[in-house]
């Protein structure tokens, strides 16, 4: 199973995906989680995307793209996996499908979370909450200005990205407001069971 998760900042992607890899026993793969542990190390890649994520920007296509390119080899991406924030562009889209025919694989579903986006951020402010009552790091892209930027990012080249999958056909809408199971169960009907 090869799924793509889209919609914006605070939709529930990371939520729905974390669990869908334990159902599926496929690896998610969160291009946010990566640059983050690029940051943490302190890599190359990780010192020149450190700037753009804190304001909310999107790292370069490249950049992305081979990190993807990379990951999608690995031995516990063989059966499968999760998308989580990538592709973001159209030019992403278009590498992902590119890296796919390479190999004779396809995407067997691109799940795009609807959200009324004056409860985002919201759910940011909770999970800043959250965060800081569990003992863990806040996201240095968790305040007011990097999300409006992030969402600001999500309307120019991310919404672009649904209306490619949709005129490929692969494209399945779920409401993203709804309470996370009933969410998870949207979507376990979307993938046929
Ligand atoms: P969220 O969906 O909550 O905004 P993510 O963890 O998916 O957060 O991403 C955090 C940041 O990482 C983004 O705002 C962006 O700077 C960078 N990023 C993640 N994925 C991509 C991508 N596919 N293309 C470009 N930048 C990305």
């Amino acid at each position: 199973m090869r799924l793509v998760f889209l919609g914006p900042p605070g939709a529930g992607k990371g939520t729905q995906a974390a669990r869908l890899q334990e159902k599926y026993r496929i690896p998610q793969l969160s291009t946010g989680d990566m640059l983050r542990a690029a940051v943490k190390a302190a890599t190359p890649i990780g010192l020149d995307a450190k700037v753009i994520m804190d304001a909310g920007g999107l790292v370069p296509d490249e950049i992305v793209v081979g990190i993807v390119a990379d990951r999608i080899c690995e031995p516990d991406a063989k059966s499968g996996f999760i998308l989580d924030g990538f592709p973001r562009t159209v030019n992403q889209a278009e590498a992902l499908a590119r890296m796919l025919r390479a190999r004779n694989m396809d995407l067997d579903a691109v799940i795009e979370l609807k959200v009324d986006e004056a409860a985002l951020l919201a759910r940011i402010e909770q999970r800043v909450k959250d965060s800081i009552a569990g003992g863990a790091a806040v996201r240095a892209d968790d305040n007011p200005e990097a999300f409006k930027a992030r969402l600001d990012a999500y309307h120019a080249q991310t919404a672009p990205v649904s209306a490619y999958y949709a005129e490929k056909g692969s494209l399945k809408t779920i409401d993203g407001m709804a309470p996370v199971d009933a969410v998870s169960e949207a979507i376990a009907k979307a993938l046929g069971g």
